[in-house]
């Protein structure tokens, strides 16, 4: 009897005899989903999507023998770090390998930077630094799961963005080394502007293995909680705080509504007072609970990391980003989130607009940060899911009235937050992923006859 020829992907497996494989499909299935179950549009989109084998490297060399398996059986690749991201950014939608770097995560702080591996946790990345006085400059609040290759394939900014920017702002990552996808992987150090060409490239053109991030001089940051009558009144504040003079890692304005799926704050934070979430500087306390009470506010928490850990508190950053989004499904899978960047200067009666019109279909949260050199103000609302014809003209309304979306319920580069295909991007998948194995699906830049054979 004729022998069955192996498939690509067994013939990968059978490659890499000695390197961590699984093909267990309950696992696969696992592995095989993000955080776009935020979505309930994505979640019926991708429901079905799974790899065929999990690998995971432990060091460069192994990744170096996976990702020459994979280009020389022309077997599709998902990099997956710690697989946080909210579009399924790293759900394969074409089968293949699944990458997961987490054994990848070195890091090393020298004065001013830190050299760190891929699949390094970002809070590893911070205690690091922390103990040799320094600090990082900016975190998503999934800092204690999500890894630094995947915050810069994946993310945008958050915690720290208010006085750092963001990933794309000069001078906050300086270096990325990326391992091309041949059969003879190679390694490509690109520096300053160069680095765009893969950030937020979603994994579609080349595997990230190292990068060089700047680091700071570390602050003594409190967990600040300030409560205020009315949300126009968090807004203004945080229109007033957002100037250089304050030192903050963290300014949020969150609705009341938003206080029963808070509960771990107690007291703290209840259904009759709008809130302001916040990291300040210990030594600029009092400047900013002056400025609060200036706004008809009262600071009502200032505490420090290991007081909101012994009185089980939630640290202000669970309370901001989306993480605003995750506490609220827990209790109530009725809502999903869209993201939204307000035009400059931020105008707080257009922000009450959009609250006045919209009711109990939508749950403001306000992020006060820094990006492109200016003061800016994004929104990651709650909204109520009814279906995705009305969270279209919900976007339509927003957009129409001058308000930017980033549509969290799509899959590529470019129907999210991007709007346009990425050239550079481009250019360097020929060069990193000739074969087009990469993440496919995730740019609508990537055309078939683009692919080398
Ligand atoms: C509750 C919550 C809050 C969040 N808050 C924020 C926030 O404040 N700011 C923000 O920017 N994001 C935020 N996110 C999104 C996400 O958590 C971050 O972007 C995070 O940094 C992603 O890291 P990860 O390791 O989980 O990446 P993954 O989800 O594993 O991967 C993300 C993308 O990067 C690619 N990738 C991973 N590793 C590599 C590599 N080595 N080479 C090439 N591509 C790679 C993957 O293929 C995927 O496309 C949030 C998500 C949740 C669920």
């Amino acid at each position: 009897m004729k022998a069955q020829a192996m498939t690509p992907v067994e013939q990968v497996h059978q490659a890499l005899r000695g390197i961590e494989c699984h093909d267990d499909p309950g696992l696969l299935r696992s592995k095989s989903k993000d955080f776009h179950w935020y979505s309930p549009v994505l979640s019926a989109l991708l429901q079905d999507k799974t790899a065929d084998l999990l690998v995971i490297p432990k060091d460069v060399e192994e990744l170096r023998r996976v990702a020459s398996a994979c280009a020389r059986f022309r077997v599709n690749v998902t990099l997956r770090g710690g697989g946080t991201g909210n579009y399924g950014q790293c759900v394969p939608m074409a089968r293949g390998v699944i990458i997961e770097t987490l054994k990848l995560n070195a890091v090393t702080v020298h004065s001013g930077c830190a050299t760190v591996q891929t699949g390094c946790i970002i809070e590893k990345l911070e205690l690091a630094a922390r103990a040799q006085g320094q600090e990082i400059l900016m975190f998503p609040s999934t800092l204690t799961d999500a890894t630094m290759g995947g915050f810069i394939a994946g993310g945008f900014g958050g915690v720290g963005s208010i006085r750092h920017g963001v990933l794309k702002d000069p001078g906050n990552v300086t270096r990325i080394q990326v391992m091309t996808l041949e059969a003879t992987p190679r390694l490509v150090e690109l520096h300053g502007a160069d680095i765009q060409k893969v950030h937020h490239a979603f994994g579609t053109n080349g595997i990230i293995t190292e990068m060089d991030v700047k680091l700071v001089p570390a602050e003594d940051w409190r967990h600040v909680i300030a409560l205020f009558d009315s949300y126009e009144a968090t807004l203004r504040f945080g229109e007033a705080a957002m100037t250089p003079g304050l030192p903050l890692r963290l300014l949020t304005s969150v609705e009341r509504g938003f206080a029963p799926y808070y509960t771990a704050l107690g007291d703290y934070f209840s259904e009759d007072k709008d809130a302001v979430f916040a990291l300040c500087a210990a030594a600029s306390l009092g400047d900013f609970e002056r400025l609060v009470a200036q706004h008809g506010g009262r600071v009502v928490l200032a505490m420090t990391d290991a007081e909101i850990a012994a009185a089980h508190l939630l640290p202000a950053y669970e309370c901001a980003y989306n993480h605003t989004t995750l506490m609220a499904l827990k209790k109530d899978r009725a809502w999903t989130y869209m993201q939204l960047a307000f035009p400059q200067p931020f105008q707080v009666a257009q922000a009450m607009a959009l609250v006045a019109e919209f009711g109990h279909e939508i749950l403001w949260h306000h992020e006060f940060s820094l990006a492109y050199g200016s003061y800016s103000v994004f929104a990651i609302p709650l909204v109520s899911f009814f279906d995705a014809e009305r969270l279209t003209e919900i976007k339509d309304r927003i957009e129409a009235l001058g308000v930017g979306v980033f549509d969290a319920h799509v899959i590529t580069i470019e129907d999210g937050g991007m709007k346009t295909i990425d050239s550079a991007q481009i250019d360097f998948k020929r060069i990193a992923d000739p074969h087009g194995l990469m993440n496919p699906g995730k740019t609508r830049g990537w055309t078939p006859d683009m692919v080398q054979p």
